[in-house]
């Protein structure tokens, strides 16, 4: 299939080796999950496969900032896994304080954020938006990142009131 191309972001967790078969048994942690997506108009779906034990919450205000909400939650898709079905989603190229480059894509009709990746031809990985993830309700988070800016509430909720529909 594809050549390994060894990238800085996921080096530290480890990337599956190149030989990879299709129906694709993800050796490394758990077992591989097959989800798909959808932004919230529908023109832009995607099918992919994840480690349902590498879901992560990012507190950072950048992702505050481009999610208009408290914090993200992402899980990276397997390499070699994330296939487009439909849309073209539009492309914002954020710099980090470090230097470091992501191509975040959303959907140009309903802006739904729909993931990120490293900005080359094919990435190796995208950093799947679990909100339009089908199976998004199995996907319980096992990190949480950049605390030091996380909104003081946003740590429990257990004491905010609570309703099944609209309050
Ligand atoms: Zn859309
Ligand atoms: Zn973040």
């Amino acid at each position: 299939m594809r050549g390994y191309r060894p990238l800085p972001e996921t080096a530290k967790q480890g990337i599956l080796p190149s030989t990879r078969s299709a129906s694709s048994e993800y050796r490394q942690g758990e077992m591989a999950m097959k989800v798909s997506g959808r932004c919230h108009c529908g023109q832009i779906s995607f099918e992919a496969e994840i480690d349902p034990t590498q879901v992560r919450i990012c507190h950072c205000t950048d992702c505050q900032t481009l999610t208009g909400s408290a914090f993200r939650t992402t899980v990276p898709s397997l390499p070699g896994s994330f296939v487009l079905r439909s849309g073209i989603p539009k492309i914002y190229i954020k710099t980090a304080e470090s230097g470091n480059r992501r191509a975040h894509a959303f959907c140009h009709e309903c802006g739904t954020p729909v993931y990120a990746a490293a900005p080359v031809a094919n990435p190796p990985s995208y950093g799947l938006r679990v909100g339009t993830l089908d199976r998004r309700a199995e996907l319980r988070p096992t990190r949480q990142g950049w605390c030091r800016s996380a909104l003081p509430w946003s740590m429990d909720l257990t004491g905010v009131k609570r309703f099944e529909r609209q309050p």
